[in-house]
């Protein structure tokens, strides 16, 4: 879940090397700092995901990150004048409609991927994380809330960039309008409407036009993985399956992935189709937004 005020000005840029990775600039703030879209970047997971460094933040990166992920863009730099990514509709639609226009290209280096050869679960409580050896990379996610529109919904995704933006990157964001009033009294999530957000009642849903997906809640929930994965630096190649996941443990299991270089090894022929190249944008992507 993650509403906030947004209305910043914000620039894709193009890469100028491959294997720079994803990189945001704070270009309002004096010396413009730069964050690296790491996990060892990340400062706070509870709503959103934030990244930061001495002096800088940038908050709601994750649906632009999964955006890149989706369309094989490893290396960008991203300029953002404020402190978080705007929430456009909620989904990562409005990302991915932005990088099209602009363009993918091939740069002239393979791809690595993180290939899985062992196991790797993180369980807290009745949520866990688990990763696993896999011909093909595929997520499968898990969520169970009590509510008549989402109950037990579960789904498995196999990346294909396609695929990703017609039935993941459209998935918007949801949350509980008592849990909405309840952050609003504190002031948070004062820019949360049913313009940027599924919000559901006790026993239904208050956006006139409905759901996307029947399954759009765990749409969303693998949107927010491929986004919080991201973070790791390269495509995961394994079977990646997650049951009740929040940002805070997707963050969790990356430590934990980290703290365990004997699961996983780097390999540019993890592809089953071949070796991609890294993927850069061919044109710089701006998006203007008026001040909410
Ligand atoms: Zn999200």
């Amino acid at each position: 879940m993650c509403f906030f005020v947004h209305g910043i000005f914000n620039l894709v840029d193009l890469p100028t090397h491959a294997n720079s990775g994803i990189r945001f600039i704070r270009a309002d703030l004096s010396g413009r700092p730069m964050i690296r879209a790491s996990y060892c970047q990340v400062v706070d997971s509870a709503l959103a995901t934030t990244l930061g460094v001495p002096g800088a933040t940038i908050s709601t990166v994750e649906h632009l990150l999964a955006a890149l992920a989706g369309l094989g863009i490893d290396n960008a730099r991203v300029e953002v004048w404020g402190p978080e990514l705007p929430i456009l509709d909620g989904s990562a639609a409005p990302f991915v409609r932005l990088l099209r226009r602009a363009g993918v290209r091939a740069l002239r280096a393979p791809r690595t991927y993180c290939v899985i050869h062992q196991a790797l679960e993180v369980v807290e409580g009745d949520k866990s994380i688990r990763v696993e050896p896999a011909w093909e990379p595929c997520l499968s996610y898990a969520i169970d809330f009590p509510h008549p529109l989402i109950g037990r919904q579960q789904l498995s995704f196999r990346m294909r960039s396609e695929k990703f933006c017609r039935e993941i990157a459209p998935a918007r964001t949801f949350g509980f309008l008592k849990d909405v009033q309840a952050l609003q009294a504190q002031g948070l999530a004062l820019g949360g409407s049913l313009d940027n957000a599924l919000v559901l009642t006790k026993a239904g849903l208050l956006n006139p036009d409905g759901l996307r997906f029947r399954d759009e809640f765990v749409r969303h929930k693998i949107l927010d993985v491929i986004g919080d994965l991201a973070l790791w630096g390269w495509p995961l190649h394994g079977h990646i399956r997650v049951t009740k996941g929040s940002h805070a443990l997707h963050h969790r299991f990356l430590e934990v992935l980290s703290q365990r270089p004997q699961t996983w090894r780097l390999s540019t022929l993890g592809w089953p189709s071949g070796t991609p190249a890294e993927g850069g944008l061919s044109a710089p992507a701006r998006l203007k937004l008026a001040l909410a």
